[in-house]
């Protein structure tokens, strides 16, 4: 119901009633429409009940009081809680302090920032980098610089919230294409051209929801061909895919043919942060325009030394992503035998395809129960009718973990008559 907009208007008694005044005669329910959305919200099912870890990230985790083996987080090679990245933090802090005081371009551009950038270039086989305070952030703060008013963005259907609304902030115009498919790409690119100034296409590198990776040596061979700028967002590619977890440019080998890859601290890094890595020019026009980067406070000291810590681990050993596509290729091979439907995955994000919204949630509880905390995705998260657990799967899992699972998987798919 809108509330009526003018003090003493004459208004039907029925709009009246919903509004009491105080003895000031300012109206006191202004609010009260947000009672009905969240009353709304869960009744409908889609009010999200936000469980509390009292425990650091790991195989394990305490939720709400009670021990749980953890198949929900995104911290696939265990960093989150590695005592190497502990350490460097400590040892940060006590020559730098915590907090970075200023944003990146008055006064709070630490050696620290400098040195993260040049490894993360490095490590990504770009010129350059820029890092940010998230990867949503790292989003909005260079579609805007890319494209504008003028320009059209090509976005994949199934993009990242982050990257859908970096394009609008940006005021392109968006057009998405059919998921993964190089020919949609194509078909959008020939409608689109002669109708914008510039065209820029992003896609994610592998998808969070179906673990499944972008064509993106087909999709960046069209963007060169029609002279199209081309971005990827590998937060869920990075420290995952490629040689030694180098992302998915690496993966397929397209090192130096993307204008522009975004990432993320927060998934396999384990900490929190963001990147963008590509083109010398491009992170420094970023640095000139971006609103993000220009008008929000550096990343926090112990932020960035612990990325840095990340990366030293990374570029160390492929032995933790080694362990983690182990892990991953094992529990996916296991849950086929035992007759679960895994979709289309081809990285360590397991989806367990069940269909039914209702169905996901109790195969989630019961799961639970059995002390095994996976998700349950529904509608809107996933289409309508696609309803899934999804496993998370992380280097920091042991066997008997793995095996664990598999047990509560097995006894819960045959109560519910999954499998
Ligand atoms: C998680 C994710 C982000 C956001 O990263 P944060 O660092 O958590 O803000 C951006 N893009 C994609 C594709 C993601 O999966």
């Amino acid at each position: 119901m809108v509330p009526p907009k003018l003090p003493g208007l004459v208004l039907p008694g029925s709009i009246i009633k919903l509004h009491s005044s105080d003895e000031r005669g300012n109206m006191t329910d202004r609010l009260a429409w947000i009672d009905e959305e969240l009353k709304n919200l869960k009744e409908t099912g889609f009010y999200n009940s936000i469980r509390t870890l009292g425990s650091p990230q790991g195989s394990h985790l305490v939720v709400d009081g009670k021990q749980v083996l953890n198949f929900c987080s995104n911290n696939y090679l265990g960093l989150a809680n590695h005592p190497r990245l502990v350490e460097a933090v400590n040892a940060a802090t006590k020559r730098l302090g915590v907090g970075p005081g200023a944003v990146r371009s008055i006064a709070g551009t630490m050696d620290l920032h400098i040195e993260l950038e040049r490894r993360m270039a490095a490590f990504k086989g770009v010129e350059s980098s820029v890092v940010l305070q998230s990867g949503f952030v790292a989003n909005s703060a260079s579609i805007p610089v890319l494209a504008g008013k003028e320009d059209a963005i090509l976005s994949d259907e199934l993009n990242h919230a982050s990257i859908i609304d970096g394009s609008r902030l940006s005021g392109a115009k968006i057009i998405r294409f059919k998921h993964a498919d190089p020919q949609a790409l194509e078909d959008a690119i020939k409608a689109a051209q002669s109708q914008y100034r510039r065209l820029l296409m992003i896609t994610d590198g592998v998808f969070s929801m179906d673990g499944d990776i972008a064509p993106l040596d087909q999709l960046v061979e069209i963007c060169e061909r029609y002279g199209v700028m081309s971005m990827v967002d590998d937060a869920h590619g990075e420290g995952v895919v490629g040689k030694g977890g180098r992302g998915i440019v690496d993966h397929f080998g397209l090192h130096g043919r993307l204008d522009l890859e975004v990432g993320t601290f927060s998934k396999a890094f384990g900490v929190a942060g963001g990147v963008v890595a590509g083109k010398a020019k491009i992170s420094d026009l970023l640095k000139q325009r971006s609103r993000a980067f220009l008008f929000s406070s550096a990343m926090t000291v112990p932020n960035a030394a612990a990325n840095l810590a990340a990366v030293d681990l990374l570029e160390e050993s492929t032995a933790l992503v080694d362990r983690l596509w182990g892990n991953a290729r094992f529990f996916q091979a296991e849950m086929r035998k035992l007759g679960f439907d895994t979709g289309v995955t081809q990285t360590p994000i397991t989806p367990v395809m069940l269909g039914d919204v209702q169905l996901a949630r109790e195969f989630s509880r019961q799961l639970y129960d059995a002390g095994v905390f996976a998700m349950a995705l529904g509608f809107p998260t996933v289409p309508q009718g696609k309803a899934r657990i999804r496993v998370m799967l992380s280097a920091a899992h042991s066997q008997q973990d793995l095996e664990n699972c598999l047990d509560a998987f097995e006894q819960v798919g045959k109560r519910l008559n999954v499998i």
